[in-house]
């Protein structure tokens, strides 16, 4: 199917529609077209330490009304696919343990007996306490499971430490690695957002900065994908990685001009 006739574009945010607090020239664009072609856009983060709300809030700051079901992020994909019968241990903001307590997982905020898994996510309160509780959970052999495998999150200065760094860490003090990660490349919430909207995986795009989170998702789902170079992937990423996007563009506007009819 081409892409003018695509009727579900998941997207990337950071790198693809915006870098930090500016949105990129052809955006609001390229959302509205898609609208008025009769298609929905679904935005499909990794980042687990926020909420919906904080990305709608972010998305109005940069002119662009959204609303809570065109999001999906990692911590939504933990609440579909984590097993509510277990007992975890977050380390993760206050915001995703609110949001996993609310879908009714049963949390605990010390290293106790009670303890099946330690879920690590983009944890942007850490404390050396959590590294502490994590490392006595995971010596002790409870499971281990990670929101998402980004290395670095992207910010006005460079990169800041995102989940992958603190796995690497505990991984060094531990020598223990996730069992399971949930984020992207896994292709759960590519598969959840077309099942929410009854799209089909022909009918579906993904479009993304990151090779080895974002194209490798839309890959594993079975969908085609747009591998967009205004974030941090390079083209030798591909090879790198041994993934293939459908399409390689230079940014939103390009993808722009193929879905205008
Ligand atoms: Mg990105």
């Amino acid at each position: 199917m081409k892409l003018c006739e695509k009727k579900l574009f998941l997207l990337d945010m950071d790198g693809t529609i915006y870098l930090s607090e500016t949105l990129f020239d052809g955006s609001a664009e390229f959302l509205d077209t898609v609208k008025r072609n009769g298609g929905r856009y679904v935005f499909l983060t990794n980042n687990s330490s926020r909420g919906t709300d904080a990305y709608i809030a972010k998305m109005r700051r940069l002119g662009i009304e959204t609303a809570s079901d065109e999001f999906f992020t990692s911590a939504d994909a933990a609440i579909m696919t984590l097993d509510p019968a277990l007992t975890y241990y977050v380390c993760g903001t206050a915001s995703l343990k609110n949001q996993l307590a609310g879908a009714g997982f049963r949390l605990s905020e010390e290293p106790g007996e009670d303890v099946d898994d330690v879920l690590l996510g983009y944890d942007t309160e850490l404390t050396y306490k959590k590294l502490e509780d994590c490392c006595i959970l995971l010596m002790r052999g409870a499971g281990y499971i990670a929101t998402h495998p980004d290395l670095v999150c992207p910010t006005w200065y460079g990169s800041a430490p995102d989940c992958g760094s603190v796995i690497e860490m505990l991984y060094t003090a531990t020598g223990r690695r996730p069992s399971r990660i949930i984020g992207k490349p896994q292709p759960d919430m590519a598969l959840a957002a077309m099942r929410k909207f009854n799209c089909t995986p022909e009918e579906t795009c993904l479009v993304g900065d990151r090779v080895y989170t974002d194209i490798a998702c839309g890959v594993n789902a079975g969908i085609d994908t747009v591998f967009v170079l205004s974030g941090e992937g390079v083209p030798s990423d591909c090879e790198k990685y041994g993934v293939r996007p459908a399409y390689t563009m230079q940014n939103i506007r390009e993808l722009l001009s193929h879905i205008k009819h």
